[in-house]
């Protein structure tokens, strides 16, 4: 049985009060917390390893290159990448987004190809892909969704097609928890020949991901998500994909050699990487991954489900509460995503908040999404494994509360 009460002891911002109650943290979809070993790591590199990277032969740089270094190794071993020169470090998702739309995808793009999404994607898998259709005159299709949040599979085939240039997928949505069968989307999309990019933001913390399995052509995810810190994140590609796109950005770290005249550029992964990155972050969000193999996956992802499950069928028990994207399945993460009659989800979150409940009200970053079901915005509780059923209740509690004051 997994022991949230042990787990949360790693977890120091956990042990407070809010407004007198003991703080619920129900906002893990927007980030996670951070447990101990990554707060240790932040202050062990500043501390004793500050240096920039790959630049000098003192021993803080060749320490720092070294954790730097390891740390695409540790990240490499985790998602299950062949090669370490598969791993590029970037500010996030949204950077290793725009990146293979801006490095990959434009230029093989021309007017009336095709961008293939879901009505579910987060802005960060949307826009980039707009802009890039904007400068080439491609279009964006979309692949629809049925009342509960499921993916329509019949309408995903009949909009593959030889147009599709690359067909870019969330693993979990992070507006209402749905998990996509990813695996049978990237196979049918290869029989067409047609390149697929899986955000895997809200999956990489809560299952296990091996990109070798999937065979996706591109896959990427943020730290902060995964219990490491913000700022940074990574691009998986395959090699023979990043080996043939051009730099993303200019700058220093990222070349060979430079002239007036001509430059030529680093190899994998440095290609990709220009100017100073995020050092300490890259080490931390290691440590943070170290952290996670560390833990029984089995054990935890079910405690997790546990936590859904309850949740879902307690707030069911709400009058006027509607539940948006109420998979029946298995195939949920621990995200749900609600709406009560007579309270704006603001209203809610605030109220929750007084309750000593952290939870996210809003559009989550997915306003076609909000479109599809009607609705402005939800309120959204989303769990980890450092999360206690007493903290379900407190958010029932709260909600009750805004009901009397509200209904
Ligand atoms: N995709 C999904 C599914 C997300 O949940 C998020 C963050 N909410 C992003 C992309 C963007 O991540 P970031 O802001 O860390 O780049």
């Amino acid at each position: 049985m997994f022991d949230a009460e042990k787990i949360r002891e790693d977890f120091p911002i956990l042990q407070q009060s809010v407004h007198g109650y003991p703080l619920a943290y129900l906002d893990n979809a927007a980030t996670t917390q951070k447990p101990k070993v990554v707060l240790q790591s932040l202050q062990h590199f500043y501390a004793t390893d500050n240096a920039n990277v790959h630049r000098a032969v003192h021993t803080l740089s060749e320490r720092a290159t070294h954790d730097y270094e390891k740390a695409r190794d540790t990240v490499q071993q985790f998602i299950h990448a062949a090669a370490r020169e598969q791993i590029i470090w970037t500010k996030g998702t949204t950077e290793s987004i725009n990146l293979v739309a801006q490095s990959y995808l434009r230029p093989r793009l021309k007017a009336g190809d095709e961008i293939l999404l879901t009505a579910m994607e987060h802005h960060a898998n949307i826009l980039p892909w707009q802009l890039v259709a904007q400068q080439t005159g491609a279009v964006l299709k979309v692949v629809p969704i049925d009342d509960h949040g499921t993916l329509s599979l019949k309408d995903f085939t009949q909009l593959l097609s030889h147009n599709t240039k690359i067909f870019a997928c969330t693993y979990i949505s992070n507006a209402i928890g749905i998990i996509n069968p990813i695996k049978q989307l990237i196979e049918q999309c290869h029989a067409e020949g047609v390149p697929v990019l899986i955000d895997a933001a809200q999956a990489v913390g809560h299952l296990p991901c091996d990109v070798q399995a999937l065979d996706c052509d591109f896959f990427v995810f943020s730290s902060h998500k995964c219990y490491g810190p913000t700022g940074v994140g990574v691009l998986y590609g395959k090699q023979a994909l990043l080996e043939a796109m051009p730099p993303y950005q200019g700058g220093g770290d990222m070349i060979h050699s430079v002239s007036f005249e001509q430059s030529t550029y680093a190899p994998l992964p440095l290609k990709f990487e220009a100017g100073t990155p995020n050092i300490a972050g890259a080490i931390a969000c290691a440590a943070a991954l170290r952290y996670l193999s560390s833990l029984d996956w089995q054990a935890f992802s079910a405690y997790e489900h546990k936590l859904y499950t309850q949740a879902r069928s307690t707030l069911l028990d709400i009058p006027g509460l509607r539940i948006i994207g109420d998979g029946h399945s298995r195939e949920h993460a621990a995200i749900v995503s609600f709406v009560l009659d007579d309270v704006h989800p603001h209203d809610l979150a605030t109220i929750l908040n007084a309750h000593g409940v952290a939870v996210r009200a809003g559009h989550h970053c997915a306003m076609p999404l909000m479109k599809r079901f009607n609705v402005p915005a939800t309120t959204r509780a989303s769990f980890a494994f450092y999360n206690k059923e007493s903290e379900i209740t407190q958010l029932i509690e709260g909600i009750t509360a805004a009901k009397k004051l509200f209904g």
